[in-house]
């Protein structure tokens, strides 16, 4: 990591700016999706961030999202702002609230569908990310859960949440299978905070809303911020009402093909994923949920697009 005068504006003290790409959802919901990326498959196990929001959605087009398979990884939703119903093929039935967070292991396989109650319009930000199961985890059996109440303290203007792993010595419920951390920093007004890293952990700090400084380095919404292992530790600093998303984790070193909903370390295992799910084998029906299940992209069409996916994650990422 080279750093420059002339470079300061976009990496500073080693990070690495990259930029989200811009996705829509639905009725109108902005998506930033800053992982993957082509200059970034993962941050440890963390393999995917969705920004989605905020937005307010009109009535009667809420969030809707039929039922749908996922393998190989767990799936974190961290809901800022609305509410979102979530259902899947355990039986499970939650109805997730700002604050909250909702954590389902697929494993060898779920399926679940995620709604705005009552097809309700209104307001709506989170964050959804996929955490990469490592082999010896992959095949588990599936599980959901949820925690209500986050871990928090406030640190430097900052109200600071433990999502995954620790955090100011914050020490998360959420159950994950390799090393690794989540949290998210907000404040209402100017904030300074040294927030100490594990250096043995890469990190990315992705900001929510508001704009920060991270090391000196400007950082605004659309825009992911990278660092490799090796730092002990961050200088975040906001003038006014900021929400920051900082993830980090052991760099990921198996080879992972992400593709569609699952991640796997093959096209052969993607390829009968697919096939079942289309078959209606492996995977179950999700209970209490009228929408209709998402059919899978033509097979020919996923080998495709899962070359360019396998390059950099065949290389270790
Ligand atoms: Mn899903």
């Amino acid at each position: 990591m080279q750093t420059t005068n002339s470079g300061l504006t976009t990496q500073a003290a080693g990070w690495e700016l990259l930029a989200a790409r811009r996705a829509e959802v639905g009725a109108g919901l902005p998506v930033a999706r800053a992982l993957p990326t082509a200059r970034r498959r993962s941050i440890g196990a963390w393999c995917f961030l969705d920004h989605a929001g905020p937005a307010v959605l009109p009535a009667g087009q809420g969030m809707n999202v039929g039922p749908h398979p996922h393998i190989g990884l767990q799936t974190f939703s961290w809901l800022i702002e609305g509410e979102l119903m979530h259902r899947d093929s355990l039986g499970s039935a939650q109805l997730l609230r700002p604050g909250q967070v909702n954590l389902m292991t697929a494993g060898r396989g779920i399926v679940h569908s995620e709604e705005s109650p009552h097809d309700r319009g209104g307001p709506l930000h989170l964050a959804q990310l996929w955490i990469a199961l490592p082999d010896a985890e992959r095949a588990r059996e599936p599980a959901f859960e949820h925690h209500a109440v986050m871990p928090r303290a406030s640190a430097g203007g900052f109200e600071v949440t433990a999502l995954v792993g620790q955090v100011l010595g914050l020490r998360a419920p959420t159950r994950v299978y390799t090393p690794m951390m989540g949290a998210d920093l907000a404040c209402s007004g100017p904030a300074r905070l040294d927030l100490p890293l594990d250096p043995s952990f890469e990190h990315g700090v992705l900001c929510l809303c508001g704009a920060a400084r991270v090391d000196g380095a400007s950082l605004e919404p659309g825009t992911l911020l990278y660092a490799p292992a090796g730092r002990d530790g961050t200088e975040l600093a906001c003038d006014g009402a900021t929400r920051l998303l900082v993830v980090g984790g052991r760099p990921f070193d198996e080879a992972l093909l992400v593709w569609w909903n699952f991640v796997a370390r093959t096209s052969d295992e993607i390829a009968a994923a697919a096939a079942d799910w289309q078959a209606g084998r492996h995977f179950g029906p999700v209970p209490g949920t009228s929408l209709a299940r998402l059919a899978a992209p033509p097979i020919g069409e996923l080998l495709l697009r899962a070359a360019p996916a396998a390059r950099h994650p065949r290389a270790g990422s």
